[in-house]
Parts: C-alpha cells; structure tokens; sequence
C-alpha cells in the first residue's frame, strides 16, 4: 500500500484549502473546515500556512446584520500572476492577470509575420515590456497560456492544424518554451474562453455548461464538473466541420457540406461577394438591415444553421447553461436576437426548460482571462512553494 508522506498530504490539504478560498470568498475558517471536512485544527493550520506563503488574506467582515464582525480569508489577488495571451489572425493579446481572474494590464499588438518562431520573439519582447513598465518585476509570475484557433492538442503543446494560420503540426508550446527559458501551454481558444466565463460569472457556479460560438469559426465547448471536457485529443466540440449537408459546399477541409460553410464569416463573405462588392461583415449585415435581397437570403440561412447548431448541442450534451458568444453574437444584436428567436421555433420539446440561454459576459478578454485562470488552477492544484 502506497503511504502518502506527511508532506505530500500537507500540499494537498492547501491545494484544497486554497481552491475552497478562491471560489468561495470571503469564507469563514469554520465554513472552510465544515466544507473540507477538516477538523478545525487542521483548517486553521493550513489557512495559517496559506497566509504565511502570502496567498490568502484575512478581512473582517460583518456576519449577521447587527454589526457584529467575524473573520473571513479572500485570495491575495496580487500574490500570483499569470499571463494569458490570444493569437488571432492579425493581432496578439497578452494580459497580466491576478489571482481569482482580475485583469492588471492588457496589450494588443499586430503582427505581419506569422512565422511561429517570429511570434515567440514578438510575444517574448511584448511580455518583456509590459513586466518593466508596470513594475511586475519581483511579483511572482506562475506561468503562461497561449489560446488560438484549431485544433491543438494541449497535452502535448502542438498545432495539429489552425486554418487561420496555416499551421500544420506545429510544436508550438516548444518553441515559445525555449525562447522565454519556462514551460509555457497552449491551448484552443473557445476552450479557454468558456473556462474564464464559467469562473468568471457567479451565476455558472456549480453549472454544467456549453459555450457555443458563432464568429470566424463555428464551435463549442463544455466545463462541466468545473473542468474543460476536451474528448481524447482536445478536438472536443468541433462542431465546424460536422457535415449538415453531402451536396453543399466544399469547405477548406475538403468535406463538402460542412456546418461552418453556412455560418461562420469567410463563408458568407465569400457567398456574399457573388452578388456584391461588399468585403466585410459590418456591409453584409447593413445590406441586411436595408433588406438587400441577396443579403437577407445569406444571413437567414446562417440564422436558421445557428439555431439548428444551439438545439443539436443541446441535444447532444444536455447543459444546464447554455452561453453564446463570438463576433456574430455580441456586435450584431439583431442577428443575435434571430438566432434566439430561430432556436426557440426550433427547440425539441423534451429539453425545454432544461437549462438556462445566455450571451457571453466577458468581452474581448475572454480567452486571456481563461489562458491565464488555468494556469492558475494547474499552480493551485500543484502548489510548489
Ligand atoms: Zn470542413
């Protein structure tokens, strides 16, 4: 039988003590030795040893309504930092982020070269930057995250395939690794986005939930038990290229047919380039509102896969939450208000008020918010300190 040494159990009794704080707070010392099922002895030496290392706080709070003050612990939010970084076609984002999810400071920066080793440069001299003009430097800084389209597959930190890119089998994670001299993850964006939304809104709490989005690309994403669901290669939720039609349109994966030949952006672009000279999204949903015919036409059809996508990830999947987001979802609020009103029409009945609808909180933020949330959650799960 395998003996956990004193040690070992001790990180852990912290790892869970700590995970308590951060979800819960402010908690009591009693509530937190009622919830681990600690005895209150242990609690309080472990919340001891937390405040010791610097990464929890005390605050005295009022308890019951008549003034009366007990003591409560809260996260230290500038005890751990993480970064969080997004790389979308044009741009990369990086953010600073504190403990609990508070973004410090975010930078945005375009890129003409897309050259992977170009990109560990440009992301290391960004990073670089932003730790000297902020004063982070003697904070401490427990990792990074890098959230992009595509498949990848995080465990081992490579780019199977990213359209947008143009990447194939990639090893990404190795490459931005070696040139900032720590371990650095990557991950798929969506995934990482619903992972900040679900820690991010009280209301998801204790949620099992699907974020869908609707952008540049079609795609899902699940946490539930308050975990990432990613299927045996993180290719979980890759509803883009589920064949809604064998007599469609050929998609750049060499399937014709694929769902996201009828919703996501270059798509309808492209559609809508047959009839218009129109070269953006802003024109086409303009056309739409000014009910250009050919305009309506492409939309509709877009608005009806939408809600045929809602109501098969539903069906798939059974969330009790449901989040939407990306482009078409949170700057067209008349095409996001189609789309709810399709799905509704469309809805199979059994799993009706089976779960809650919403629209993404988080701006565009989203997937720095989760890169660097879950390297936090991988520092807190393996507290080394
Ligand atoms: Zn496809």
């Amino acid at each position: 039988m395998h003996i956990k040494n004193q040690e070992t159990l001790k990180k852990e009794n912290q790892s869970l003590v700590l995970e308590l704080i951060l979800s819960e707070s402010p908690i009591s010392r009693a509530e937190i030795a009622k919830r681990t099922k600690m005895s209150p002895t242990s609690a309080s030496r472990i919340v001891a040893s937390l405040k010791e290392l610097g990464l929890i706080r005390e605050v005295s709070l009022s308890s019951d309504g008549l003034g009366r003050k007990a003591l409560y612990f809260i996260p230290d939010e500038m005890s751990v930092i993480s970064i969080g970084a997004e790389i979308t076609p044009h741009d990369v984002h990086i953010g600073f982020v504190g403990f609990k999810g508070k973004l410090i400071v975010k930078e945005t920066v375009k890129y003409s070269d897309n050259d992977p080793h170009a990109m560990a440069n440009l992301l290391y001299q960004t990073v670089e930057d932003m730790i000297h003009s902020n004063g982070l430097g003697n904070k401490k800084i427990v990792g990074m995250c890098v959230g992009l389209p595509g498949l990848i597959e995080h465990k081992v930190g490579n780019v199977r395939l990213s359209a947008q890119f143009d990447w194939h089998d990639v090893p990404l994670a190795k490459i931005f690794s070696e040139k900032f001299g720590f371990g650095i993850s990557i991950d798929n964006a969506l995934k990482l986005r619903a992972f900040a939304e679900y820690n991010l809104d009280e209301e998801l709490v204790n949620k099992n939930m699907a974020m869908i989005g609707f952008g540049t690309g079609v795609g899902s994403a699940l946490v539930f038990d308050g975990e990432i669901y990613r299927g045996e290669n993180n290719f979980s939720g890759e509803i883009g290229h589920s064949i809604v039609d064998p007599y469609g349109i050929a998609c750049t994966c060499g399937n014709i047919g694929c769902l996201q030949t009828y919703i996501s952006e270059r798509f309808l672009l492209d559609e809508a380039s047959k009839c218009s000279d129109i070269t953006t999204m802003d024109e086409l949903v303009e056309a739409y509102l000014g009910e250009e015919k050919w305009a309506v036409n492409i939309l509709n059809k877009a608005i009806t896969y939408a809600a045929i996508t809602i109501n098969n990830v539903i069906c798939v999947n059974n969330p009790n939450a449901v989040v939407l987001s990306g482009k078409f979802i949170v700057n067209y609020s008349v095409i996001r208000e189609k789309i709810i009103a399709k799905y509704q029409e469309l809805l199979w009945s059994p799993i009706e008020n089976t779960f809650d609808l919403k629209v993404t909180r988080l701006g565009s933020e989203g997937t720095i918010l989760g890169a660097a949330l879950s390297v936090q959650r991988y520092f807190v799960k393996n507290l080394d300190v």
